[in-house]
């Protein structure tokens, strides 16, 4: 909530004690005998705020420019404005950015969070997911590619049956190359969707702040997948590392309780898991029985 002047209403920044717009302070003296809540520091003065953290009321002089918003000078002491590495894209650049955050997640995640600010645009997240889909799929790829070429560049070019074998191995190198471009997209796109149902489970866990919130606290718990340009190791470890970050980041980010973040970053994984799991076995079962009849 943006702290108003108590004359003309108009919203002013933390940390400014005079209105821009009608020019009047901001620190006024409550009506005798009134009913206004006065600052829990200084009672000479109205409060126009309560602080988000504490729920103090809070006069101009005591209202801070927090990560979340205003905030008392109180707690923003406690837990200073913390920045995000990838929130300073523009003075880091973007990749600097993105390697810093991973680098933070990974070695020291509490304290890389601390007092940042848990919204973000989806924009903003969706590009942090992109990068980390790129770094945990591209190596292995392109690996994948080489060792596809080179195999076939030994496989006796015996006739196939009409097809010309060079167009044969080409396009199944080609295929490969596509599926390193593809994957990440594909990565990316379903992290919107897993978001998403994340979000739907921790909104019945009770969390209150928007899906943007969500969707930072999802992409930042990306950040294992950096580890993917070491090849093959990333692709089957990184999953379940970041799995185990988001519902650190959902619990940080939300404010919410380990139950809460532990649902909503497990949930969605686990059942999806279940489900897959089932109709790979009804297909198993049902081969097995089609054989049984033969
Ligand atoms: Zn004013
Ligand atoms: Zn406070
Ligand atoms: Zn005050």
């Amino acid at each position: 909530m943006t702290p108003s002047c108590p004359s003309c209403q108009a919203p002013f920044t933390p940390g400014a004690e005079t209105c821009a717009r009608c020019g009047a302070s901001l620190l006024v003296a409550p009506a005798p005998g009134g009913a206004e809540p006065v600052c829990a520091v200084h009672p000479e003065w109205r409060s126009v705020a309560t602080c988000p953290r504490c729920g103090a009321f809070a006069c101009a002089r005591c209202l801070r420019q927090g990560p979340e918003g205003a905030v008392c000078a109180t707690c923003l002491e406690r837990e200073p404005l913390g920045q995000l590495p990838w929130d300073q894209r523009e003075e880091l650049g973007t990749l600097k950015a993105f390697w810093r955050t991973c680098f933070g997640m990974l070695m020291r995640p509490t304290e890389t969070l601390r007092g940042v600010n848990p919204d973000a645009p989806v924009g903003s997240s969706m590009m942090f997911v992109l990068l980390s889909a790129i770094a945990g799929f591209l190596t292995t790829g392109i690996v994948y590619t080489a060792i596809i070429g080179i195999i076939m560049g030994f496989v006796p070019e015996t006739d196939t049956g009409g097809a010309d074998p060079k167009t044969v191995k080409l396009w199944m190198t080609v295929g490969m190359a596509a599926w390193t471009v593809l994957m990440p997209l594909f990565s990316t796109g379903m992290t919107l969707v897993n978001a998403g149902l994340d979000h739907l489970i921790l909104r019945m866990g009770g969390v209150e702040r928007g899906f943007s919130v969500t969707m930072r606290a999802h992409a930042i718990s990306q950040a294992p997948y950096i580890v993917g340009v070491i090849p093959f190791v990333a692709v089957y470890a990184a999953p379940f590392w970041a799995m185990g970050l988001r519902a650190f980041t959902y619990r940080t980010l939300h404010r919410t309780s380990w139950g809460t973040a532990l649902a909503g970053a497990l949930l969605v994984p686990v059942l999806s898991c279940c489900l897959c799991g089932g109709v790979y076995g009804a297909i198993v079962f049902a081969a097995i029985k089609s054989t049984g009849q033969l």
